[in-house]
């Protein structure tokens, strides 16, 4: 409400803002009834692990006996209610995280079979699933299932039972986050419903979810409700915005174990690996993570709601239930898809002067926009936006630190839509 005083936001979308805000009212209530939840597990989980000062200290060189990064694993365990964990600032990525993980536990001639549909294009490649790429799963020798989604874009159960019950693979994985699609993001009870699918025919299958974007969205994390492993990046949801870098991985004991090989080597696992001063920001961090989330979640509740009210296409809708911090808005056109990243930009604490512009990417078919004025470069749990320009020129929204300066980086970007004249009729 105070965004006119130091920005120059239109009257009616200033109307709108305030109706905008009474159509979230009841979301927010349930957002605040899961942080708190969720604030409570972590509290509790650096409490019974003892977290204490000395848990900050950095190692160097091989980092054996690093009391502080043995006592994090303990506690990101907790969190993510599973019994074991590696989270180290040196997994470089999601994706990297990911890949640890599934070399960690899949052997030559195993089959992996995604329940989800294809599964985010950076996973893509690590699978081989379009070509046998050097060092892909399918370069060793592991071999790519899929079983797509139905029309509705949801989790085929039936296809899912009949194809394992046949194929009995060594993994079945399961991507929790939307990602960059158009599919509805998968919420607890969903991942649950395909787990007892696949425990029901394939009790021997080990269950892998990519839980990038969904860590403490819900009161209960997919380690809880069945699942053997699951990973996920530090520059998103459990880095609380202040991790610089990393991932984790949390599930079954001897699983970890394996991945833990892979991370270092055979033999030697989780022992080593120098945290050389980064612990107490991936402590505090996690230990932000679900208030952080519940910020970014109500942005994307408020972003959902104003569009709306603006008359695009909005996905999830204001009211719908969430399973990540994702938000689609379909703009419509390539000039309201560039103002609204252009205008997101001027409302970032860092960068805010930078114009972003389309732009070809590798990997890309089409020039994509980009907007993230970060502290950490490329974290999408700050307020960031991008969309490739092409029908239907949909922005993919995410993040924001805290509301109150993510709402006022939502209102710019429609402000800079209406100067561009995209919004249509007020
Ligand atoms: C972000 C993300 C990843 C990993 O991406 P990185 O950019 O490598 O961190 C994997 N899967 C999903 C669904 C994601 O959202």
């Amino acid at each position: 409400m105070y965004e006119n005083k130091f920005f120059n936001i239109d009257e009616r979308l200033l109307k709108l803002d305030k109706k905008a805000l009474e159509l979230s009212k009841q979301e927010f209530e349930k957002i605040d009834n899961i942080t708190e939840y969720n604030q409570l597990k972590v509290l509790k989980a650096f409490i019974d692990n003892g977290v204490s000062e000395s848990s900050f200290a950095g190692s160097t060189g091989y980092g054996y006996d690093d009391r502080g990064r043995e006592v994090l694993e303990r506690v990101m365990a907790d969190c993510m209610g599973a019994e074991d964990s590696l989270i180290r600032h040196n997994f470089v990525s999601g994706t990297h995280t990911l890949t640890v993980a599934l070399f960690g536990v899949l052997r030559p001639n195993d089959k992996v079979i995604c329940l989800t549909g294809r599964p985010y294009d950076t996973i893509t490649g690590v699978f081989g699933i379009d070509e046998k790429t050097d060092g892909s799963l399918a370069d060793f020798g592991v071999e790519y299932g899929q079983v797509d989604l139905n029309e509705e874009g949801r989790p085929d159960i039936e296809s899912i039972k009949s194809v394992l019950s046949h194929e009995k693979p060594k993994m079945a994985y399961i991507q929790r986050s939307r990602g960059y699609s158009t599919r509805p993001s998968l919420t607890i009870f969903d991942i649950k419903e395909i787990i007892d699918a696949v425990k029901e025919v394939s009790p021997e299958s080990i269950i892998m979810v990519d839980n990038c974007y969904g860590e403490f969205v819900e009161k209960q994390e997919p380690c809880e409700i069945g699942a053997d492993i699951i990973a996920g990046s530090l520059i998103k949801n459990p880095g609380g915005g202040i991790a610089p870098t990393g991932g984790y991985i949390a599930g079954r004991k001897d699983l970890i174990e394996k991945c833990a090989y892979r991370l270092t080597c055979a033999g030697v696992g989780r022992e080593v690996g120098a945290t050389l001063g980064h612990s107490r920001e991936l402590y505090m961090g996690l230990f932000a993570a679900p208030h952080v989330v519940g910020e970014a979640l109500k942005t994307a509740v408020y972003a959902s709601a104003l569009f709306e009210l603006l008359g695009f296409s909005v996905s999830p809708k204001p009211q719908e239930t969430r399973g990540d911090i994702i938000q689609c808005v379909t703009l419509g056109t390539a000039e309201g898809l560039v103002a609204f990243c252009q205008g997101m930009q001027s409302g970032a604490p860092v960068d805010a002067y930078v114009t972003p512009e389309p732009w070809d990417m590798p990997g890309y078919t089409d020039p994509v926009i980009m907007a993230a004025g970060a502290f950490t470069l490329g974290a999408s749990i700050e307020l960031s936006a991008d969309g490739p320009i092409r029908p239907p020129y949909a922005a993919w929204m995410q993040g924001g630190l805290n509301f109150h300066s993510a709402k006022a980086g939502v209102l710019l970007a429609a402000q800079k839509m209406l100067e561009k004249n995209a919004l249509g009729e007020l």
